[in-house]
């Protein structure tokens, strides 16, 4: 038996089979759950369809984070559709790729705004309508990276979002920790996806960071999917607050990726 086995959860941010919430989803379905998916618009509905569907989904359903609206419609239908939520993993961010290019002391206010609301606030407002579903045993993932804690090149202003990510994080798990609903984090090391193409110089990012950890080598999709499904599961009943590196070990060790 699965250790997810009977659960009803949301993953939200597969855009294509590279995406980690691609890597989440084949984990949380070989141990046993029933999946739901977003997808942000019609065009993108054409490739998450079918994914979702190779994975049995009972529900697919669009969602811009950006959106109170279809936020609260997205929910309503989720409360419909399954009344009950059992976990949901959020695997979205966003930021305008020309101010992650260009230097971070000259980010505009609007492309400060957009990155923090997509990338860190959107995982509050998911949690927030996403925790009236759920009950003692709740559990919610969201994906974060080192550049939160440490300044890398050519991350910037996603580092900047990935701190009030990991900090939204600790305060959901302490608000939500009273209904007995866990919140985590899951800091994965560099994986080539859709999103990390707007990472500035991302190949030399990937061989720093395989060269500077412990297992000499970069994580894959799988590995961040199979330590997501323990953390939704009820293996991790004792796990809250917490940022879980996946990431060969690199953050412990005297490895940066910002040195030659
Ligand atoms: P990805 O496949 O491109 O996934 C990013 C997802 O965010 C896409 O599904 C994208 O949808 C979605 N998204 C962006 N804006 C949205 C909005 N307004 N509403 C709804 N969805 C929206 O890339 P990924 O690397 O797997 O990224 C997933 C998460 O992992 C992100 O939080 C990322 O920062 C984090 N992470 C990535 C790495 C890495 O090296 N790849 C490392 C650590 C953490 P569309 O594609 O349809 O726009």
């Amino acid at each position: 038996m699965g250790i997810l086995e009977g659960k009803k959860g949301l993953i939200l941010g597969v855009a294509n089979d590279k995406s980690i919430a691609w890597g989440v989803t084949q984990a949380c379905r070989r141990e046993g759950a029933e999946l739901g998916f977003n997808y942000l618009g019609e065009m993108l509905e054409k490739r998450v369809r079918p994914l979702a569907e190779s994975v049995d989904a009972t529900f697919i359903e669009p969602l811009d984070v950006g959106d109170d609206t279809q936020m609260d419609v997205f929910f309503e239908k989720v409360e419909q559709q399954w009344g009950k939520l059992d976990f949901m993993v959020h695997s979205i961010a966003f930021a305008n790729k020309d101010s992650l290019r260009d230097r971070f002391s000259n980010v505009s206010r609007e492309d400060f705004q957009l990155a923090l609301d997509i990338s860190a606030y959107s995982f509050v407002a998911c949690a927030q309508r996403a925790a009236k579903l759920m009950g003692e045993g709740g559990s919610m993932v969201t994906m974060t990276y080192l550049g939160a804690v440490r300044a890398v090149p050519g991350y910037g202003m996603m580092g900047v979002s990935k701190a009030a990510l990991e900090a939204s994080t600790r305060y959901l798990a302490a608000d939500l920790g009273t209904d007995g609903i866990r919140v985590n984090a899951v800091s994965a090391g560099p994986i080539r996806t859709l999103a990390a193409s707007a990472v500035g110089d991302f190949r030399k990012l990937m061989e720093k960071s395989a060269r500077g950890s412990m297992l000499g080598r970069n994580v894959s999709q799988e590995e961040v999917g199979n330590t997501t499904a323990y953390l939704l599961s009820d293996l991790a009943s004792g796990v809250s607050g917490e940022v879980h590196y996946v990431d060969s070990g690199f953050h412990v060790g005297a490895g940066d990726p910002g040195v030659e």
